[in-house]
């Protein structure tokens, strides 16, 4: 037995939950299927600052209870801890295997996002939980008044060190280059913060400890010289994969797995739209994500109405 939807939206992030209000208000038969529960990477920021309308800044986890809820105003169904296991196209509908069930629809919008990419170093896994995170805003409160280090040079490592800084004695930011790719504005906050020690040209190959992490063991990128930090955590935030595993051959995807879009964000299989940070695109954030849904939807809501071939 299947459940069957005209539209069915896979991931509950702001991408997803965006998708699925436009879909509600063109009075689309739309469900939403969320792995966990929703919210998607949002939940793991502390503060964002840079989605607009909220000039204080606002909590990840606030901003997106508020999606969910304008979203499930307008009436969407979600169904929660529904992981999407694989997606196949039959003649003129798709067939979604979940671990909740079997679910059929006219359309498809993936917004699955992305998860942290590891490292793969000695010592990464097994200290996950026990000083390895890939979540300060899930984990820092386990370091008050320890000395940490993150490792990255992006947005997510320079936004998570400065909430890290609020709560640990020291952070020292392990970055592979000399100049950072994160946004100016959180650059020149971290400059100014001394509690973060920038520790440039430098690549972790080892984290030590016993049962917790004592250390974690750089070499220079330039020198080659190995040296060894102590700390009790390690934030790895090195960039992040996509969540395609279910998509089988029914989209491209790049080099990074990204999947490849035209501009109506339609891909090679009819009826199969893509949205948010999941897709090959320049710049992933909450705002671009909420544009993302906003047209798979539109052009999702024209591909069911048989406006769009
Ligand atoms: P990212 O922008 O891809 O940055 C990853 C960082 O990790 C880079 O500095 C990279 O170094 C470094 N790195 C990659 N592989 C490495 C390795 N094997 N060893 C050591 N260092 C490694 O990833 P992100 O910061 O997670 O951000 C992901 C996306 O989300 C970006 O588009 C970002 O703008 C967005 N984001 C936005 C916000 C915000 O707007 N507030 C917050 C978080 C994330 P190189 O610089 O040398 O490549």
């Amino acid at each position: 037995m299947s459940e069957y939807h005209e539209a069915i939206i896979i991931g509950g992030g702001p991408a997803g939950l965006t998708a699925g209000l436009y879909l509600m208000r063109a009075g689309i038969n739309a469900l939403l299927l969320e792995k966990v529960l929703p919210g998607g990477t949002p939940l793991n920021t502390g503060r964002v600052e840079n989605y607009p309308g909220f000039p204080e800044g606002v909590s990840g986890r606030e901003l997106m209870d508020k999606f969910a809820a304008h979203a499930k105003a307008f009436g969407l169904p979600v169904k929660d801890f529904a992981e999407v296991e694989s997606l196949s196209r039959e003649e003129d509908h798709f067939i979604i295997k979940t671990s909740d069930g079997l679910y059929e629809s006219m359309g498809i919008i993936v917004a699955t996002g992305t998860e942290p990419k590891k490292m793969g170093i000695p010592g990464e896994t097994e200290f996950i939980g026990r000083g390895v995170s890939y979540c300060a805003t899930c984990d820092g409160m386990f370091f008050k008044n320890l000395d940490v280090a993150v490792i990255g040079g992006g947005d997510a490592a320079i936004e998570e060190g400065l909430l890290l800084a609020n709560i640990a004695r020291k952070v020292y930011i392990i970055h592979r280059r000399d100049t950072l790719r994160a946004q100016k504005i959180l650059q020149d906050r971290a400059f100014k913060n001394n509690k973060i020690e920038f520790l440039w040209n430098k690549k972790p190959i080892e984290i030590v400890g016993k049962n917790q992490v004592e250390n974690i063991v750089v070499e220079d990128t330039q020198t080659q010289v190995k040296s060894s930090i102590n700390v009790s955590g390690v934030f790895l935030y090195i960039g992040s994969v996509p969540n395609t595993g279910f998509l089988g051959r029914l989209a491209e995807v790049d080099e990074g797995g990204f999947i490849v879009t035209d501009e109506e964000l339609a891909t090679k299989t009819k009826g199969l739209f893509i949205a948010g940070d999941v897709r090959k695109k320049t710049l992933r954030q909450i705002a671009t994500a909420v544009g993302d849904g906003a047209l798979a939807a539109v052009n999702l809501e024209k591909y069911i109405l048989g406006e769009k071939p």
